[in-house]
């Protein structure tokens, strides 16, 4: 590599992927440039919900109370409730805790939520304004707010990205030895590396499936004229306007996002116009104030053909594109940052191996196959559920109608909104840094999650004696766990990773519940909580540790 850089990696896009890869090498004194064309954070709700597994990032991080603490009130329910009109009848509830329940209720879960964190349900504005004061606390980062990537290509062993001034005028040319387009759904560096999406786009459904306009407002008396329980996520099914409104702080703002009928386009759509689709969803005249309005896109399933060329990376809505169903993209974006962040810090401080890196496309792209299908899965259960017509009829056949439809949005909403399976269960099988150890691994299942030690997954979690989460007794890069009353040697271990110059925490859980939690003596946990290895002696461990930190092909 011949001449000077300006820092190692550069980032583009300060979304929730580029931050949080921001905030993971920035605690690695990584240096890392963040170019971000917006002069100011987002002002736009977009994604309402963080998952239980991003959750438990933001714990190993460090910032997961202040995460948890924004958004609705600490004791607003977090339900999820379907109308035929929010002002009319209630279909079908499914209850589910404030911020203080779940933070009081997950010490005592097990089987499927058997985790450190339950999920939050806030605003990624709200999120993106934590994850940005995070990023910036790192002395490595910089970010630079209204600078826009033009151009990033690789010469000579490094990348080059072209940068402007948003608005145009000053260009600039920043070297480094990475670039992670991070830079959404219409990736310029995706663009740029001429790779395509593959899958599915422009599906029809009775809802969730075509151009989709959101309406961001305000009103003050809207809690009044909705006679029933405060909720989350307020559904209208009916067959005239369906429609999805999500509480934002619990007071006063919502936003409220419904479907366009071809050949309507939202942007054609007059701010009257909206407040009128608005009210045919509540059911009564009710003026509100309009904040913001977008339009987006439902009925993506895309996943891009390849996550890497060279010292080029994507990740987030760079790579792969959700109908919003699930809640999946935003979580989807964050753990990639999480797999990269360590794999690209252990790559540019030399202890990782050329696997090291490839296996960030491996591991993710399947994820990300995944996860886009699941949530096709969920647009699809309600989506396609078309309201009988005499839903609304105050007669014995509206009743018999309001029964089909509460059954089957009871259902859909147990199916959608309670997925341990999906958040804890993901698995990177066949990645060349996992070590196997022959045994099955648990089916992959969308509600239920199976702690398991298989190498490849989410390690098992369980609460120690004295309070603390397991992970939060996890070193911060790799960890071995000696498991039981009696445990097995680490010298091999210790003495081999002192060798790569592998950062290894010994952390020994004496009880037997962890013994057989585990399956074994000894288990490798990565620096993103994945189990690597495990087994009962420390025989192995020089190849356990080469192959872990990247270096068998
Ligand atoms: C209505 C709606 C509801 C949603 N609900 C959910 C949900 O409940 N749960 C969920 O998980 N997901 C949800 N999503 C999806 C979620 O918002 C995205 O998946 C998430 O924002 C992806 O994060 P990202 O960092 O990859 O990309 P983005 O958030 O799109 O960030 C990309 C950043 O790159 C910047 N940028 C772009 N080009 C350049 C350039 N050339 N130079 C510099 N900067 C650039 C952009 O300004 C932007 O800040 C929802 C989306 C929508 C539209």
């Amino acid at each position: 590599m011949t001449g000077r850089l300006d820092c190692a990696v550069i980032i583009i896009g300060a979304g929730p992927c580029g931050l949080v890869l921001a905030i993971e090498l920035g605690r690695r004194g990584i240096p890392v440039i963040v170019l971000e064309e917006r002069t100011s954070p987002g002002r736009f709700p977009a994604a309402n919900a963080t998952q239980a597994r991003t959750m438990e990032h933001y714990r190993r991080l460090g910032f997961v109370e202040k995460i948890r603490a924004q958004g609705l009130p600490p004791d607003y329910p977090t339900d999820i409730a379907y109308f035929d009109r929010y002002a009319r009848r209630e279909l079908a509830r499914f209850c589910l805790p404030s911020a203080r329940t779940a933070r009081e209720i997950i010490k005592s879960l097990s089987g499927s939520w058997s985790a450190a964190e339950l999920p939050h349900r806030c605003s990624q504005m709200y999120v993106e304004r934590v994850l940005q004061r995070e990023a910036q606390a790192q002395n490595s980062v910089s970010i630079r707010a209204g600078w826009r990537s033009v151009a990033v290509r690789e010469v000579n062993g490094a990348v080059e990205v072209e940068v402007e001034r948003s608005g145009g005028g000053v260009r600039a040319t920043l070297r480094a030895s990475y670039a992670v387009g991070a830079d959404g759904g219409g990736s310029a560096t995706r663009k740029a590396l001429g790779y395509d999406l593959i899958g599915e786009s422009g599906v029809v459904r009775d809802f969730l499936g075509g151009r989709m306009l959101a309406l961001y407002f305000r009103s003050s008396e809207l809690y009044a004229a909705i006679p029933h329980a405060r909720a989350w996520m307020y559904w209208a099914v009916n067959p005239e306007r369906r429609a999805v409104m999500v509480a934002i702080n619990g007071r006063d703002e919502f936003i409220f996002n419904t479907q366009m009928r071809p050949p309507l386009e939202p942007e054609a759509v007059s701010d009257a116009d909206a407040k009128a689709m608005f009210q045919v969803a509540l059911g009564a005249r009710l003026d509100v104030d309009v904040i913001a309005r977008s339009a987006w896109n439902a009925g993506y399933t895309l996943v891009v053909e390849k996550f890497r060329r060279g010292r080029i990376l994507l990740g987030g809505d760079a790579a792969h594109l959700f109908t919003p169903t699930g809640g999946l993209g935003y979580n989807t974006a964050v753990e990639d940052a999480v797999n990269l962040g360590w794999k690209l810090a252990g790559t540019i401080k030399g202890w990782g191996g050329p696997a090291l890196l490839e296996s960030y496309e491996t591991e993710r792209h399947a994820i990300a196959t995944r996860n886009t299908a699941y949530a096709r899965t969920f647009a699809d259960s309600v989506g396609r559920f078309v309201p009988p017509r005499e839903l609304e009829e105050d007669s014995p056949a509206g009743e018999a109608a309001r029964k089909i439809a509460g059954d089957h949005l009871n259902g859909h909403a147990r199916f959608e909104f309670n997925i341990p399976g999906i958040t804890f269960g993901g698995r990177y099988d066949g990645s060349p840094i996992i070590i196997p150890d022959g045994t099955p691994p648990p089916e992959d299942s969308i509600n239920d999650y199976n702690p398991s030690a298989c190498p490849g997954g989410r390690a098992p979690h369980l609460w120690l004696a004295d309070g603390r989460s397991l992970y939060d007794a996890f070193g911060f890069e790799f960890t071995l766990l000696r498991l039981g009353p009696r445990p097995a040697d680490a010298v091999p271990f210790a003495a081999e990773a002192s060798a790569l110059g592998l950062p290894l925490t010994v952390l020994d859980i004496a009880s037997d519940e962890a013994r057989g939690l585990y399956g074994a003596d000894l288990a490798l946990i990565r620096s993103d909580q994945i189990v690597a290895w495990r087994g009962n002696g420390s025989a192995g461990a020089a190849d356990v540790l080469r192959r872990a930190a990247g270096h068998v092909w």
